[in-house]
This record gives C-alpha cells, structure tokens and sequence, in this order.
C-alpha cells in the first residue's frame, strides 16, 4: 500500500458516502485534484472548504483512504461573499481540473486567493486574476497580444475575441465577437500583479466568462447564478436605503 507523508490541501467538495463516511475532493500541493475516503472514525474535526490541512492518506487508484488531516493556521472565510467566491473557485477547479493531475502553481495561486479574500472581500479583481492564470496554467489562455488571424499587436484601438478562437484586430474580428479595449487586453498580457482599469472590470468579467463557458461545455456554474442573486439583493437593499 502505497503511503505518504503527507502534504497542504484545501477541501473543494464533500459529500456522504456509506455509513458515516465522507467522500473528499481535495485540492493538494502536488497531486493535484484528489478524491479521497474519509473513513467514520478517522474524520478529524470539521474538514470543510477554506481551511487549509496537512493531509496524509493511503493506497492508490480511484479512491485512497485519509488517513489524517490536520488543520494549518490560517484565516477563515466566514463573511457571505467569501463563502460564494470560495464556492465560485472551487467550483472551477473540480469542473476544469482532473484529479491526480499535479497543479503545483495552480495550488500557490489558489492559497494566495483564499488569503487575499478573506482580508478584502471587495476585490472582485482577483476572481479575473485567478481566472486568467487558470487559463493560462491549464495551456487555454487566448493570446492577446496579436491578431489570431494575421498576427498584427493588438496595441491600438479595440480588439474583438471570440470563445476558444483567440483575439482579433478590427479587419479580421468574427461575427458576433465581443469587444475588448486596449486597457482590458495589456492588463490580461501582464502579470496581474495590480487592479486592471476600473472602467475594465466589467468588460475582463465578460471576457473571461465567455472564454471559460467555452470551456465548462455550456453548463452553467451554480455559483454564478448564486453569486449574481447575491449582487442583485444587495444592490436592491442598498436603492432602498438611498431612497429613504
Ligand atoms: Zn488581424
């Protein structure tokens, strides 16, 4: 039986399975998505999403067995928008990842996410953040540099992108391709580490959105929905209070 000693993992997913044991979909720092059976009496604490544990577990093939988890220091994600992010990313990860595909960056890039939006929740710009270097990291990111048709830089005016078809300039833009500004496209080609424009945080959204669609084959993500019912209360609540 194969063993190891163990390594960080965050929770994505449980769900029951038989007699008081669980089904765990962990996100690990080198194996990638894992599926792991979390036995009755070896279930330490509460092993829930946006915790971080050092987990050990037994055995190969389609489902090892945990052997223990134990949680790391770390901030809780307890206010509500959190908790929907939390679900949004990993939503994105169990549907976009395969297990046992090691995704070492992908798992920096995640813990750091984690942390920085339980410190500023409003930051809705990591999520745009997260989602290009997924792209970028599972080889599905566009190039938004140059034209995906004749190759000219992508400097100038507004480009137009298409799902899963790359970028164009304005000679060689598709039928019912979307537009992008300038500003969106040189903040989507650097390395992310600042805010984009303000005034391109609702275009990146769409953007990225339209790319990963492409990708989740249709199916829309239950967080989104959720997260948008969320936005649109709270958008109502706060009219309501101006209007008093
Ligand atoms: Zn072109």
């Amino acid at each position: 039986m194969e063993r190891n000693q163990g390594e960080r993992a965050w929770v994505l997913h449980s769900h029951p399975f038989g007699d008081g044991s669980l089904v765990l979909e962990l996100f690990t720092e080198h194996h990638g998505r894992l599926g792991v059976l979390a036995r009755g009496k070896r279930r330490r604490g509460r092993l829930e999403a946006g915790r971080p544990y050092w987990v050990r577990w037994a055995g190969q093939g389609e489902l090892p067995v945990l052997q223990s988890a134990e949680e790391l220091p770390g901030r809780l994600v307890q206010h509500p928008v959190p908790a929907l992010l939390l679900f949004y990313l990993n939503e994105l990860l169990l549907r976009l990842t395969g297990r046992a595909d090691p995704q070492d960056e992908l798992f920096v890039e995640y813990s750091q996410i984690l942390e920085a939006l339980a410190a500023r929740p409003e930051d809705f710009w990591l999520l745009r953040r997260f989602e290009r270097r997924l792209l970028v990291t599972l080889g599905w990111a566009a190039d938004v540099i140059h034209c995906a048709q004749c190759g000219a830089l992508l400097k100038e005016a507004n480009a137009y992108a298409r799902a899963g078809e790359g970028v164009f300039c304005a000679r060689h833009a598709p039928a019912l391709a979307q537009p992008v500004s300038a500003a969106a496209l040189t903040w989507l080609g650097g390395d992310l580490q600042l805010p984009p424009e303000r005034s391109a945080w609702g275009e990146l959204r769409s953007y990225l959105a339209m790319e990963l669609d492409q990708l989740l084959g249709g199916r829309t993500l239950e967080s989104r929905r959720l997260l948008a019912a969320y936005l649109r209360r709270r958008r109502s609540s706060r009219g309501g209070a101006e209007s008093r």
